[in-house]
Parts: C-alpha cells; structure tokens; sequence
C-alpha cells in the first residue's frame, strides 16, 4: 500500500524491528523530511567560541556546498505495539492492527485515517529527535 500524495510510502509487509526496543514492528512509514541547517558560522544563535579562521573557511565551504541550507532527507518511522501505547493517536492505529489481522478494501479508509494521524505524531518525534541529535552534536563539537 502507497500514499504518494505527499511521498510518504506505508510498508506493512515484514516491517523492521522497533528502534526502541527491539520488538517486532507492525508498520513502517517513510516520509520526506525537510529541516533548515543552523547557520555554522555567521550570526545565529550559537556563536562559536573561538573563531578561529581556519573554521570559517572550513564553515565557509560547508555552506557554500548547502550545508546551512534546507537539507532534504528520508525519515522512517516503525509503529511499534510496545514504545507507541499511551499516545492517543497511536493507540487507535495499534487497535485497529489488533481488531483487524488483515486489511479488508472497505477499511482502508478508516486505516488511512489512522495512520495520518499516528504520522503527524511520529513525524514531530522524528523532528524533535533530530534538533536533539543535532544539538549533541554541536555540543560535542564544542559549539555550545
Ligand atoms: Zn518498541
């Protein structure tokens, strides 16, 4: 099953196992992700502490190739019946998957609808996980 009206692609046939806890998933969705860069070097928000000059050039460089520009990515989420409980939305999608062992035609409406709204949810995650991997990364760098 495919939804291309936003590039988003569903798998339900042998999904990967969950990233959280290594359980197997039921679903896996992957969609487009867009996320700004950080300016690396001029103005911002997160000065660097010694700007040096061969960092800006470095930097320099990096944004020249669009590394401080929109970066486009593949993100993927795993629906998984044990990291996913609790969350509103992605406990209606992890009861439809119990009531309903395989996907009749006449639900893929109701399907659909579940699994938009479990994807905006897990779509905020993927993005909050990012800014936090990125800010771990400018703190191991020693950017802040
Ligand atoms: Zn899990």
């Amino acid at each position: 099953m495919r939804d291309e009206d936003d590039g988003i692609v569903l798998r339900l046939a042998d999904p990967p196992d969950c990233a959280g806890c290594g359980g197997p998933g039921l679903l896996l969705v992957r969609f487009p992700h867009t996320w700004k860069d950080g300016p690396p070097c001029t103005g911002g928000s997160a000065p660097h502490l010694q700007p040096a000059s061969a960092d800006t050039s470095a930097c320099k460089v990096l944004a020249d190739a669009g590394h401080a520009k929109e970066v486009d990515s593949i993100r993927e989420a795993v629906l998984c019946p044990v990291c996913d409980r609790g969350e509103p939305a992605s406990d209606r999608l992890l009861a439809f998957f119990v009531l309903h062992e395989a996907l009749a035609t006449s639900e893929l409406a109701t399907f659909h609808v579940l699994v938009t709204a479990w994807l905006a949810v897990a779509r905020d995650r993927a993005v909050n996980q990012h800014q936090l991997d990125d800010e771990f990364q400018r703190w191991r760098n020693g950017e802040l």
